[in-house]
């Protein structure tokens, strides 16, 4: 059973519920793009799935009709009964929480892969996606929708207009790439800005062998002043013979280096620490 955009409406309406905006609701109402989204991420009876914010439901039974192990994490608690009456019957396990607070070794045992495929909250986004790199080994894959600059964002490499702090963070740990993009018409209500499908894949290890809070601390303040020389703007932080030892020129700005000489770069500074 797919949630058509009737079956939406009535569901919200019989539950007395709004779509709310602080919690980034915008419900997926297109029973194709959803069977385009589950074909993308390419799972079957074998995969574990978790899902961040269920909603009223849309992607989930889509999700679960694969006949995948399906878990989803929904914050907000007056979605509960209506979950209980679209996906628990399915076999999904709902679980109420916060995906930023969440114990995530309690809900998903690190024992098997789990592969995330979300429609996420678009404020939030980034920040769940890079804080389960960072934390959640177990989610190996993402096949994620969120708002069109983010997904380019995360996705960039060194030289693109769009590569940032996101970007450098995320190569350290995966590769991406933005897949498809998601028309506005197809949710209620609809999104102002435009959406894409993020596809993430975790690398077996860091790509890079330093200490990732030097190496982020590097990052962070070089793309504070990102209009500045390398030189210019780390010149508290990276001696001229730390940046000739890591092979980076200094008169370059942060958008041209890669995560790998970005690791060269820390390698540099903290050999002589
Ligand atoms: N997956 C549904 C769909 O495609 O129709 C809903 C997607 S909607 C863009 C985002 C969902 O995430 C909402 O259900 C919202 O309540 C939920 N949400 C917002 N912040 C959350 C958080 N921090 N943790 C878990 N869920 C959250």
């Amino acid at each position: 059973m797919t949630l058509t955009r009737r079956d939406i409406t009535e569901l919200l309406e019989r539950h007395g519920l709004e779509p709310s905006r602080a919690l980034g609701q915008n419900f997926l109402a297109d029973p194709n793009t959803v069977r385009r989204i589950v074909r993308l991420a390419e799972i079957d009876s074998s995969t574990n799935v978790v899902e961040i914010g269920p909603g009223v439901g849309s992607l989930t039974t889509e999700l679960a009709a694969t006949g995948a192990n399906v878990v989803a994490v929904e914050l907000d608690r007056h979605l509960l009964p209506v979950l209980a009456e679209t996906v628990e019957p399915l076999g999904v396990r709902v679980v109420h929480g916060d995906a930023l607070e969440l114990d995530w070794a309690e809900v998903l045992p690190a024992d098997r892969v789990w592969n995330l495929v979300a429609n996420l909250p678009y404020n939030v986004a980034t920040t769940i996606v890079l804080d389960l790199l960072d934390d959640v080994p177990q989610i190996e894959t993402m096949l994620v929708m969120v708002q069109r600059e983010v997904g380019e964002r995360l996705a960039a490499g060194a030289g693109d207009g769009t590569y940032g702090i996101p970007s450098v963070k995320l190569a350290l740990w995966a590769t991406a790439s933005v897949v498809t993009r998601i028309p506005a018409t197809v949710f209620i209500p609809q999104p102002r800005v435009e959406s894409v499908m993020v596809r993430i894949q975790r690398r077996s290890e860091p790509i890079v062998n330093v200490d990732h809070d030097a190496l982020m601390d590097l990052v962070r303040t070089a793309f504070g002043q990102r209009r500045k020389m390398l030189r210019r703007s780390l010149s508290t932080k990276v001696t001229p013979e730390q940046f000739e030892a890591a092979g980076i020129d200094p008169s370059d700005r942060p958008e041209r280096l890669d995560i790998v000489q970005w690791g060269a770069l820390t390698a540099a500074v903290h050999s002589e620490a």
